[in-house]
């Protein structure tokens, strides 16, 4: 299997530990394959009886074809085991008769990045061996909060790669700033920078695009590398869930083998939900797709109209890796339904003028796979409340914008097909607006709306939360915005 870019007509000819080493391609485009292998309903029904760590070195050999099966369950095995992800890894949980939640956050921060950061790192090491590489590779994140710390815990410990996050001094939350600073492994660093997240993102760019930085590095031993959610490592290990969300089903007796389910996603880059549509086109028996946005609704609006424009306000809302103006890869949508040619000249537009209208028969195309729907903050709170009263599940932010959405196909359409809901992140990592929306009280503090949440929906806090005041403190460091360069250095020489 031979990679691509998705704005450019030529062959592929990219093997897979290249992209994942690369990134993006050269001409900015996105990697995808060549052709999407088939994964029929024999394959599937033997993957009922097997563990998720052999589910998804099924599904991604099918991808990765440069790495050997032996290779990806080795991965698969340590990325997905049962310390990272206490009792399982992507567990299908009943809400009423027609909903599931497939939850996605049992990882080691929490939420669904750890899905594919925990297993990427690990393809990103084999690929550095499998491409020549003999210099480490150092990762620089930005972050204003969540990523920054799901990939910590990813490339922690991860031979030939070192990791460094940098995170604005006031600009994450108190829980995200714990979580950072007490981060474990011999090859992360932590620092914090006086400024903003777009001081801090700016920054990361500015180094990353510094030829006489990039001469350092090389000097002793290093390149750039980034944990970019456009990374085709990131998004193939996303396919695996969605597969075995359906042989859940089977096992529960929910569906028979070839009868079809919908998904319902909460969406912000695009990455999640355009995984789904992978699976389907492999053949894994998903009807319907439904896009789900919080008040940031450009998607919604795309879907409904072709026009995807991003000349409008930005809100910030309760469900913050939805706060997305720009969904980068539904480029690869746009590659597999309009081609080439029309995807640059999509993106062109894009970049030129924060716009473009697809036309009308690549809509229509869109749209016999995809509904956009958006919920806005007071249904948010609202349908946490509601679902945890009437069926005693207790949704995040992310996931009650997805559970709203999905009733509101499930309205429109009378679509009675099981509908599995993505659950993006623990209600404990935003414990706050949960606690609020189920009891209509406010806690006192942040760190306390963890306990406070656990007396009152008598649940678990998960284990990467628990205790987190209590942990050792290893990363302090604050500098100015214009030392990040320096600290990165220094950093390599300690
Ligand atoms: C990243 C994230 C999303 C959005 O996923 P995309 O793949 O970017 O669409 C949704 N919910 C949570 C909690 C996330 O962290």
């Amino acid at each position: 299997m031979l990679y691509k870019s998705t704005r450019s007509n030529k062959k592929a000819t990219a093997t897979a530990a290249k992209v994942i080493k690369q990134g993006l391609a050269e001409d900015g485009g996105l990697f995808v394959p060549e052709s999407v292998p088939t994964l029929t309903l024999d394959e599937i029904k033997a993957l009922c009886n097997e563990s998720y760590p052999v589910r998804a070195a099924t599904v991604l050999s099918k991808f990765l074809t440069d790495y050997t099966y032996e290779e990806l369950l080795a991965d698969c095995k340590e990325a997905y085991s049962e310390t990272s992800f206490v009792g399982g890894a992507a567990p299908l949980v009943n809400i009423h008769d027609q909903f599931e939640s497939l939850e996605l956050w049992h990882g080691p921060t929490a939420a669904f990045k750890d899905m594919a950061l925990q297993i990427m790192p690990r393809l990103l090491s084999r690929a550095l061996k499998k491409t020549g590489e003999e210099r480490t590779a150092l990762i620089l994140v930005a972050t204003s909060g969540d990523t920054g710390k799901a990939a910590l815990e990813g490339y922690k410990d991860v031979p030939g790669i070192k990791i460094m996050v940098f995170y604005p001094v006031d600009g994450v939350s108190r829980v995200q700033k714990l979580q950072m600073a007490t981060q474990t492994g011999s090859n992360v660093n932590v620092c914090a920078i006086r400024g903003n997240f777009d001081d801090a993102q700016n920054g990361v760019k500015v180094i990353f695009g510094d030829k006489e930085m990039a001469q350092k590095l090389d000097e002793k031993g290093y390149f750039f590398s980034s944990a970019n959610s456009i990374n085709w490592g990131r998004l193939a290990p996303q396919i695996v869930y969605y597969v075995s969300a359906y042989c859940d089903l089977l096992s529960s007796g929910k569906c028979k083998l070839g009868d079809s389910f919908n998904v319902c996603v909460p969406t912000g880059n695009f990455g999640n939900i355009f995984a789904a549509y992978l699976a389907k086109l492999m053949g894994l028996p998903i009807g319907h797709m439904v896009c789900a946005s919080n008040r940031n609704n450009i998607l919604t609006d795309f879907l409904r109209t072709g026009t995807y424009d991003r000349n409008r306000d930005f809100y910030l809302t309760m469900s913050p890796s939805m706060d997305i103006l720009i969904s980068s890869n539904l480029e690869r949508l746009l590659y597999f339904t309009a081609g080439s040619e029309k995807t640059a000249a999509y993106m062109k537009s894009l970049k030129e003028t924060g716009c473009y209208t697809v036309d009308k028969e690549i809509l229509d195309a869109i749209r016999a796979n995809f509904s956009g729907y958006y919920t806005d903050e007071a249904d948010t709170a609202k349908t946490i409340h509601d679902t945890f009263k009437a069926y005693g599940y207790l949704a995040d932010t992310h996931t009650a914008v997805a559970i709203h959405a999905a009733e509101a196909y499930v309205a429109e359409t009378g679509d009675t097909r099981p509908m599995v809901i993505d659950s993006t992140a623990s209600p404990y990592k935003f414990a706050n607006n949960v606690y609020r929306a189920v009891s209509e009280k406010d806690a006192a503090s942040e760190l306390e709306a963890l306990d406070a949440l656990s007396t009152e929906t008598k649940t678990e806090i998960p284990y990467p939360l628990a205790g987190l005041a209590s942990r050792k403190v290893r990363f302090e460091q604050v500098v100015n915005k214009d030392q990040m360069a320096q600290t990165v250095l220094e950093y390599l020489d300690n």
